[in-house]
């Protein structure tokens, strides 16, 4: 095991595994390319060692240039193509195979097609070192893949965590045994939200609420915004399958989170099973489900408060209120026992000050 930075990671990839992988990627590239000269285009910062040891492997004639995506997000497309046309003027009618560290969720990779799509080259091939095909949805194959691995965060050989361990020469996969996982359970006004704030900077997780995602894609007048609206507007859950997509989603975000708090999340018992059978898959699980109980009177009567000052429409009118409270006596309530079946379930009273409360939860937690 060794630590960087607050984690914990243990061996996962010896350097000659990885050496051997590179060393094929090379043979394959080059039994593509040995008629030409290709250009090799690095992927700044990862791929450094990658490149390196990738050129040394590759025996006929060949160039290097590099990119820099330091964020997916950030980055203008105009600042990208500035920073390739710096790389290499002579570009056009040539073979570029971009040499890539990772592929994971394939955000990255969309935004490097974007950059070489209006270059004229003569073919285009992406060749990356480590692949996660199971989290995977981008709609470009993948032409030269080194070793394919599951979906847990990995550092070493170039890749970091919080810039650090890109020295290592082997690959470490983050310690996951000392994660925590929560799911906040109860009635909307029952404090999830309020409560997460403390959790989260108390045990240092991640906080996903499901509305809150929704109501910033609302404002962001995004396509996942537009569907949900109808639905969160009149206090009916949104559709599973948009919800589950977008949960899997946030989790993925977040690859070195120390733990997940879910809020609002899951609902129903399809989003249930869909959180365990993701979670499996990342050899990760949720050690516990605390509900917040509180009676519906007193949760209406906070819900109206707080819709003043939000302007949030589904907490000004008592009748959505209420229906939301049925949409959770049907669908949500039953998790219950999904729960308790799994020796999860926690109740705690969500009435009083919010300091007590929070310190109720403290218990449950430090306790498991
Ligand atoms: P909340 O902020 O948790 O009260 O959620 C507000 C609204 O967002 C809900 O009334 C639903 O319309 C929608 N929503 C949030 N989480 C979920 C979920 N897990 N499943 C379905 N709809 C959800």
């Amino acid at each position: 095991m060794i630590q960087l930075g607050d984690k914990l990671f243990k061996p996962y990839l010896s350097e000659a595994q990885i050496l051997t992988a590179v060393q094929k990627m090379a043979e394959a590239v080059g039994a593509d390319y040995k008629d030409e000269t290709p250009i090799f285009v690095g992927v700044l910062n990862g791929s450094f060692m990658f490149v390196s040891d990738f050129l040394k492997a590759y025996p006929y004639p060949c160039e290097v240039s590099f990119v820099k995506l330091s964020s997916y997000q950030g980055l203008t497309s105009t600042g990208i193509v500035e920073t390739l046309l710096d790389v290499s003027e002579n570009i056009e009618g040539r073979s570029v195979v971009i040499l890539e560290d990772i592929i994971d969720t394939g955000r990255t990779l969309q935004q490097l097609v974007h950059l070489f799509t209006n270059t004229n080259v003569k073919d285009f091939k992406i060749a990356s070192l480590f692949y996660k095909a199971e989290i995977y949805n981008g709609e470009y194959t993948i032409d030269y893949v080194g070793l394919e691995i599951p979906d847990s965060f990995i550092v070493g050989y170039g890749l970091d965590y919080n810039e650090l361990g890109r020295n290592l020469r082997e690959v470490y996969q983050l310690n996951q045994t000392d994660m925590i996982n929560l799911v906040l359970f109860g009635k909307p006004g029952a404090g999830k939200g309020t409560q997460a704030g403390f959790l989260k900077e108390k045990y240092n997780l991640k906080h996903i609420s499901t509305g809150d995602v929704f109501r910033y894609n609302i404002k962001n007048n995004t396509k996942l915004g537009q569907l949900a609206k109808s639905y969160m507007d009149k206090g009916d859950l949104v559709p599973d399958e948009v919800t589950i997509d977008m949960l899997k989603d946030e989790v993925e975000k977040n690859p070195d989170a120390s733990g997940f708090i879910f809020d609002g999340f899951p609902r129903t018992a399809a989003q249930a099973r869909a959180l365990d059978n993701f979670l499996d898959t990342k050899e990760m699980q949720i050690d516990a489900t605390i509900a917040l109980e509180a009676d519906d009177d007193v949760l209406v009567a906070r819900l109206l408060e707080r819709g003043k000052e939000s302007g949030r429409p589904d907490d000004q009118d008592e009748n959505k209120i209420r229906n939301r409270f049925d949409e959770y006596n049907q669908k949500t309530a039953p998790l219950k026992e999904y729960y308790q079946k799994q020796g999860k379930f926690y109740a705690v009273n969500g009435i009083g000050d919010i300091a007590e409360i929070t310190a109720r939860l403290r218990a449950v937690i430090d306790s498991l």
